[in-house]
């Protein structure tokens, strides 16, 4: 080979499947230009997208497909899912080939009482794109979630919750300033969100992360609880999810400051004391 000669590495096109949402994925959208990347975002006509996986039975009701979007402004402690952080680490995809992706699956999901459910990263830093394919769900007749920090709710009007069947709510504290520490972020367009979301009637579901050590006081969860509750029967259920630690890998693969590394998983018992605090004022739990 002469000197001139350039070696081409084999242009692979990563999987818009993956097996599961923590496969690490960095870098796939850095090719596109600033410019694209903001006409993508002000039409929705190309998004971003960690991946679509397949069989989730716990992002909704039924089996689902979940579209892991990528870009996040929050920076939750225990964020199992870093790379989604950064739009650009995402797959450029136009909405017809997202659209598409997901006609695949319509009669099985369909079958199997599911639906598309989208999450990430926060979905809405792409709230057009992220209307479209819930919209585009809709039109095939397939149920649709949304999973959101709920932060940004205000990008979304009346009209365009109709394409969401159900709001997968994450209520991830109470207190602010301990709120603020655990996400960088206020809570309170997040509960605002919810009391608009209670008002159209929208059916949520609320989730809540349990650390134990990070978010398990007390009266953070009585008041999460009270708040709740008060929300009225569109809150069909709470999910109260257990902390792991199998996110902490992307953490150090992103040379990432993860301050959780001697945090446990919380036991049965202490997910069972904490659903009870839920239960007792006539929330459903899981
Ligand atoms: S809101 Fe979700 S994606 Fe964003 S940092 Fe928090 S846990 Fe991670």
């Amino acid at each position: 080979m002469s000197s001139t000669e350039t070696v081409k590495k084999p242009h692979v096109e990563p999987s818009l499947i993956a097996q599961s949402p923590f496969e690490l994925r960095v870098d796939l959208g850095r090719d596109v230009s600033e410019t694209d990347v903001r006409t993508g975002l002000a039409t929705g006509d190309v998004g971003f997208l960690h991946s679509y996986t397949t069989g989730s039975t716990v992002d909704g009701p039924g089996v689902r497909v979940v579209a892991w979007t990528t870009c996040c402004h929050w920076r939750c402690q225990y964020c199992h899912n870093p790379d989604t952080w950064t739009l650009s680490n995402g797959i450029p995809v136009t909405i017809t080939r997202a659209t598409e992706e997901l006609q695949k699956y319509r009669n099985g999901l369909k079958i199997m009482g599911g639906g598309l459910t989208l999450s990430g990263g926060e979905p809405l830093m792409q709230d057009r794109f992220a209307v479209k394919l819930l919209a585009g769900a809709h039109a095939m007749g397939i149920h649709t979630a949304l999973d959101t920090n709920g932060s940004l709710g205000a990008r979304l009007s009346d009209e365009e919750l109709k394409h969401i069947d159900l709001v997968l709510l994450d209520i991830k504290g109470w207190d602010p300033d301990r709120h603020r520490k655990l996400t960088g972020n206020d809570i309170a367009p997040v509960l605002e969100f919810a009391r608009r979301l209670a008002k159209l009637n929208k059916a949520m579901w609320v989730r809540f992360v349990l650390v134990p050590g990070l978010t398990d006081n007390a009266d953070d969860i009585a008041q999460i609880a009270k708040f709740a509750a008060s929300l009225g029967s569109v809150v069909e259920r709470v999910q109260v999810l257990p902390f792991h630690q199998m996110g902490r890998y992307k953490w150090k693969s992103l040379k990432l400051d993860y301050k959780l590394n001697d945090f446990q998983p919380p036991s049965i018992e202490t997910v069972r004391n904490v659903c009870a605090q839920f239960s007792a004022l006539g929330l459903r739990t899981e």
